[in-house]
């Protein structure tokens, strides 16, 4: 008899984020074939400064990928240095969005690439290559989408408000600036329709998840395909694992649960990833004609992301 193979073999398109995504990414390359696996990725994040081109999402995973992550700050490069930052600072440059040395190297490769012509997509491409990371990433479109949130010292880009201001401050609207005219990147539409399954990674939905599907045919190709949609929650008992996600919710009027997170996602999903500590919750999700998943959702040790990844896929 032949041996069970221990990875199953399934071709999957996940709708990222940056940490979330990259640890469900994680997760699931320990469960399948990580070159089965496509991430449609988050543009709206992206941002230009000192005349670099930086995509946080994108290099998120793609460090997380390659095992090159800081986990302290759960941005950038592990064992970075900031000497360039600190020079800035002291010319009175404009150093609030901390860039380490080696992180600089990957925003000036783009930027290079991009003048000479290359897309996104092309140095997303050329990036996972050079450091051997086997999941396909595509950044959802090529054009410019910028999240932007009305707040109350006025409209800020994704940076000022989540960077700047420390996501501190109240938001009273978010917004895709370009994202009606902005053409799904090659392959991306593609992958989402011919997928065996779509996974919503539980990243933010108001901020990283959105912007994806705001760009046209892609909130389409989701309704169409509802019932091989699963979402896995990022909110735990009422709370985000990180960041501003129950911050968001709440000031934007959503219930700041795995229910709300059913509810913003209804008719794009036909299964709820939650966590055991919201088990009681789970009849709320089912009444609204989603399917629930109960396990431990906290990718905080190996175990546990192998075990979220494979519930993903069961
Ligand atoms: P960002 O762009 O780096 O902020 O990344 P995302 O939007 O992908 O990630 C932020 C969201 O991921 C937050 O809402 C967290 O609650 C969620 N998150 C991070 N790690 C985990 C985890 O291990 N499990 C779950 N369920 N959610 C997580």
């Amino acid at each position: 008899m032949l041996p069970k193979p221990s990875k199953v073999s399934r071709v999957i398109t996940v709708l990222s984020g940056g940490v979330g995504a990259a640890r469900l990414l994680g997760a699931l390359s320990m469960v399948m074939e990580p070159s089965e696996i496509t991430a449609v990725v988050n543009v709206g994040d992206d941002l230009v400064l000192h005349g670099l081109t930086i995509c946080p999402d994108l290099d998120t995973i793609t460090y997380t990928l390659a095992g090159l992550n800081n986990d302290k700050l759960s941005w950038g490069l592990r064992g970075e240095s900031w000497r360039v930052m600190d020079a800035l600072e002291d010319l009175g440059g404009e150093a609030w969005f901390r860039l380490g040395d080696r992180d600089l190297a990957t925003h000036l490769y783009r930027t290079q690439r991009l003048a000479e012509g290359a897309t996104k997509s092309d140095v997303a491409r050329e990036l996972c290559e050079h450091w051997g990371v086997a999941v396909r990433l595509l950044p959802v479109t090529n054009d410019e989408v910028a999240t932007m949130f009305d707040t109350e010292v006025g409209r800020l880009s994704f940076q000022e408000y989540f960077v700047r201001h420390r996501h501190g401050i109240e938001v009273s609207a978010i917004s895709f600036d370009g994202a009606e005219r902005a053409v799904a990147a090659p392959e991306v539409l593609d992958a989402l329709r011919t997928c065996s399954r779509i996974v919503i990674a539980p990243s933010n939905p108001l901020i990283s998840i959105e912007p994806i599907l705001q760009v046209p045919g892609i909130r389409a190709i989701l309704e169409d395909r509802h019932a091989d949609v699963v979402a896995v929650s990022p909110i735990i008992a009422g709370a985000a694992v990180k960041g501003p996600a129950d911050r968001l919710l709440a000031e934007l009027g959503h219930d700041v649960s795995c229910v709300g997170v059913a509810h913003y996602y209804r008719g794009l999903i036909g299964t709820l990833v939650i966590d055991q500590a919201d088990a009681e919750l789970a009849t709320a999700v089912r009444e609204r004609g989603i399917n629930v998943h109960v396990t431990t959702t906290i990718m905080s040790s190996p175990e546990n992301a192998r075990r979220l990844g494979e519930a993903v896929l069961s």
